[in-house]
């Protein structure tokens, strides 16, 4: 792994596009400390998705960096159609028509494109317009396509704005057409992650993961949280996806705004319980898609991330369309690392389950963690072949350093997303004695070890069973 590259223990996201599309940027950005590179497929093509994924593993393979790929499928956002004009006001107080029977929104008719929006809305229940800048209450049902609704919050309309039912029970699946045929294109190019958007239900997860499995793919589910069923379901999400992102974008329009930081903090604790991966996402540094610095209130927002123990930070338009991608990156290493370093963020290990069915693996990663404090380690060293003892370390959330050591190159880039955790390929069969020998020079050459450095490593033993880890031991480098 280069040594030039820029490294914390809370990984960065960024979200690609065309302020970040160069493969010189996309160098300047994994430099900077970016582990993972989102794409978002609600904006742009396959042709342009593809040159992008390319660059980047040509990047990896150019620095010795794993950076992960993410795909983030649409799903069912819902869009109102053709303003005439391009401009409407809805004035407070007057009554709408929202129906799927136009072709063009105007005077008082809001033309959507949801063809059960009559069917699935209650008179009471409520409708955001544009990133919640509009609010309607729905008064009447006129027929199977057309509903009225009243304006509570007015203001100008335009074309194809987005636009949420917070409390309605929509019958859209999760997975849109559209996003099956993204699908497609993750699987195809063996993406490392895929998030889900607009999850209700642990069933959202599984349909996805069926159709992974019957295409033999290999990515990671990322359930993003961003409707208030979500919320509602999170225990069962949680135990269903491998990773969760706080959509706070759509979660503060489909929640009362007031209520999102409470919810991140809840959901990161709880993923940490779990073990799965946790992304805080959207408008960390939104400031700087135009500025140059951030707020004094983003650099608290990014800094409370960290705090609260998140995996992961993800940047949006600041990378993908922002004025000042590299510097948006470099802004939030800075704080990631001021953070980590200030404040005590580490030692959130619980102790095992005896009823669970992997308590011994567990238990050594249990005290891998805690122990590792004791005798204040430089590192964890561990092996894994499916990247569970990696999640499991990396929970506990130790202050030293966590180096993963596999065979199974799909890990690499996708144990990117996991707090803390650096990978490293190590396909030899030879006996556990040899094998923490050959994983310590390995990280002696990359100058993350020294000599007298502490190190802790975990194995299954016999190496060439691959079995559970069941071995834990202390060695000195020398
Ligand atoms: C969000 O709503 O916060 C989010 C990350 O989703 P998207 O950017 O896909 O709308």
């Amino acid at each position: 792994m280069s040594q030039s590259v820029r490294y914390n223990k809370t990984k960065i996201i960024a979200t690609m596009g065309p302020a970040t599309s160069d493969i010189d940027m996309i160098k300047k950005i994994i430099i900077a400390g970016v582990d993972v590179c989102r794409i978002n497929f609600s904006h742009g093509d396959w042709d342009t998705h593809l040159d992008i994924v390319k660059k980047i593993r040509q990047v990896n393979e150019e620095l010795g960096t794993h950076v992960a790929i993410l795909g983030d499928l649409q799903g069912p956002k819902l869009r109102i159609g053709e303003v005439e004009g391009n401009k409407m006001l809805l004035e407070k107080g007057k009554i709408m028509k929202l129906t799927t029977k136009a072709t063009v929104s105007k005077d008082n008719i809001i033309y959507v494109k949801y063809s059960t929006l009559a069917r699935d809305v209650k008179v009471g229940e409520r409708v955001l317009l544009d990133d919640g800048k509009l609010e309607l209450e729905f008064v009447n049902r006129i027929d199977s396509e057309t509903v009225e609704a009243k304006v509570i919050n007015g203001g100008y309309l335009s074309s194809n704005k987005g636009f949420n039912l917070p409390s309605s029970s929509l019958s859209v699946d999760s997975l849109t057409t559209k996003d099956k045929k993204d699908l497609e294109f993750i699987m195809k190019h063996d993406f490392d992650w895929v998030a889900l958007s607009f999850v209700r239900e642990a069933d959202d997860i599984h349909r996805l993961r069926k159709i992974l499995q019957e295409h033999q793919c290999e990515a990671r589910i990322i359930a993003k949280i961003e409707k208030p069923q979500a919320v509602h379901n999170i225990d069962e999400i949680i135990k269903a996806t491998n990773a969760i992102m706080v959509a706070r974008g759509d979660l503060g329009v489909e929640m009362p705004m007031e209520e999102v930081p409470m919810i991140q903090k809840r959901i990161v604790s709880k993923c940490i319980q779990a073990s799965k991966p946790v992304i805080i996402a959207t408008q960390m540094m939104e400031s700087m898609i135009e500025s140059p610095t951030p707020t004094r209130a983003e650099a608290n927002d990014v800094a409370n991330a960290v705090m609260d123990g998140a995996d992961a930070v993800m940047l949006s338009a600041e990378t993908s369309v922002g004025k000042y991608a590299l510097k948006a990156v470099e802004a939030v290493e800075k704080i990631l690392g001021s953070t980590e370093e200030g404040w005590d963020i580490y030692n959130k290990i619980k102790k095992p389950n005896p009823s669970s069915p992997s308590f011994l693996s567990e238990r050594i990663c249990y005290a891998t963690v805690s122990m590792s404090e004791g005798i204040k380690a430089k590192a964890i060293l561990s092996m894994t072949q499916t990247g569970y003892t990696a999640y499991k370390i990396a929970s506990g959330r130790p202050n030293c350093d966590v180096f993963i050591f596999t065979a199974n190159k799909k890990l690499l880039t996708r144990l990117s997303l996991v707090w803390n955790v650096r990978a490293y390929y190590y396909d030899s069969k030879t006996n556990t004695d040899d094998t923490i020998k050959e994983v310590i020079s390995i990280l002696q050459k990359d100058n993350l070890l020294k000599l007298g450095d502490v190190v802790i490593n975990t194995a299954a033993m016999p190496v060439s069973e691959n079995r559970k880890t069941n071995a834990l031991k202390i060695s000195v480098v020398e």
